[in-house]
């Protein structure tokens, strides 16, 4: 008989020979894979249905042109991506992310990780994700209209409400959304939940701009509650300053903690008297500014340019990488270790390299990883499209308070997962048992396809 050890290793030989030029598709890969071991040794038959090596391979990924003009009329082409990565639970659902960065190793490894993402929420949604190497900084109102029409023209071919549901990820926030479910209405005449993160004069739900934010935080809650702790005289460094790091912050500091940097590409603030988020909100979501800006409007801050230092560098109880991937690295996990941080908690994707999360279990740090942690965006996505199907609107209360469930739920989920399959405190091996369970289950059930 084949052991659950053998069986992973040989899936993943084939997975790497084949995505060779795919780092960050194959890191999310191995993480997920080293996890499930014990998973195919209690149920041998995952294994007689080569489960793994069908999961691992999308079930289909689009590759487009996106062409467009710019304000001083010159043609512009980008790369589009649609991964359907899987529909065994749901319909595709994932975000689009706009980046520079974006190829097809990003957004597979993106796609791969909304699966199990998806599947921790309890909502019924499938794993995608999408994007384009489109760089959406310094570009006007108008340029972002052009590029997301032409970029819906080709994407509205493969997504429907009941098929793929994409909503925004990095650089895709309201403003993008509006712009593309304005072209998907006008292409197919459908007014219909085709997109989550809308405005909320045309079927957004309350509480999905803060759903990923605060969902982070409502899941460390349970991760310091664990340990006997609470947020109470706590500070926090928050990476990034995008709509989770925002939100991130505002719920950290109604619940007692202290959040004393931020950040974006260009650098970080550090501001020891706590982040003034209505600042923040004005500087990044109304002005679309540089964080140094944040800097020059409060005596408090100082502002460290990338390159000279270290947003994780700051000594801190609670870290909350709210950026990117890989921002986290073993070097940057040791600083925060030796500097007494007690929990970390994942509000981007995979920000931490696998190097850096066994620093942090290692080091006894509770580690919340992103899959779980970050799960509140797309669970309150989830509920945007149950909301739309019914033609109906929740309050935010209401929202708020299904997203904190959701969280909570997620967290007691990985936990016990953790402790069944021997692994009592890991929330990494926890989160991706139980997410996948369910994926496998639905997959076993619905035969070879
Ligand atoms: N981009 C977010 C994520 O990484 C949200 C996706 C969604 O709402 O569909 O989960």
């Amino acid at each position: 008989m084949t052991t659950g050890k053998a069986y992973v290793t040989s899936v993943f030989e084939k997975v790497k020979a084949q995505n060779a030029h795919e780092p960050e598709f194959l890191q999310a890969v191995g993480e997920v894979f080293e996890s499930l071991v014990p998973v195919f040794d209690k149920y041998p038959k995952y294994i007689d249905e080569n489960l793994l090596e069908r999961l691992v391979e999308p079930e289909r990924i689009v590759s487009f042109r996106v062409p467009w003009v710019d304000d001083q009329g010159h043609v512009q082409v980008n790369r589009g991506y649609r991964v359907q990565f899987s529909s065994a639970i749901g319909p595709y659902k994932g975000g689009l992310r706009f980046h520079p960065s974006v190829n097809q190793s990003i957004i597979k490894f993106l796609g791969f990780e909304q699966i199990f993402k998806n599947s921790l929420t309890g909502q019924p949604i499938g794993g995608g994700k999408g994007g384009s190497n489109f760089d959406p900084k310094g570009k006007s109102d108008n340029e972002i209209m052009r590029f997301c029409q032409s970029f819906m023209t080709e994407l509205s071919k493969h997504i429907g409400a009941d098929t793929d549901v994409p909503a925004g990820d990095i650089g895709v926030g309201g403003r993008e959304i509006g712009y593309l479910y304005g072209q998907y209405k006008r292409l197919r005449n459908e007014y219909t939940g085709v997109l989550t993160g809308k405005g909320l004069t045309y079927g957004g739900s309350l509480a999905r701009t803060e759903a990923t934010g605060y969902g982070a935080v409502y899941f460390a809650e349970q991760m310091l509650k664990a340990r006997g702790e609470d947020f109470a005289g706590k500070v926090a460094i928050v990476s990034g300053s995008g709509n989770v790091a925002i939100y991130a912050t505002e719920k950290l500091q109604s619940l007692g903690a202290k959040v004393v940097a931020v950040s974006d590409s260009s650098g970080y603030v550090y501001d020891p008297e706590g982040i003034d988020v209505a600042l923040l909100k004005q500087l990044k979501e109304v002005e679309r500014a540089r964080i140094v800006k944040y800097a020059d409007a409060r005596p408090s801050a100082t502002f460290t340019p990338a390159g000279e230092g270290s947003i994780w560098s700051i000594k801190a109880d609670l870290a909350f990488p709210c950026a990117t991937q890989n921002e986290i690295n073993e070097e940057d996990a040791k600083t925060l270790v030796a500097n007494g941080v007690i929990a970390v908690t994942e509000g981007a994707n995979m920000p931490s390299t696998l190097e850096a999360i066994e620093v942090f279990q290692k080091a006894g740090v509770s580690f919340g990883p992103a899959k779980a942690a970050n799960a509140g965006g797309v669970a309150v996505s989830a509920l945007e499209m149950a909301q739309n199907s019914q033609r109906t609107a929740w309050s935010f209360e209401e929202v708020d308070a299904k997203l904190y469930d959701i969280m909570k739920g997620i967290y007691e989920n990985a936990a016990a997962a953790a402790k069944e399959f021997g692994a009592e405190g890991d929330l990494v091996v926890g989160a991706n048992i139980a997410g996948f369970l369910k994926v496998a289950e639905a997959m076993s059930a619905q035969g070879i396809v």
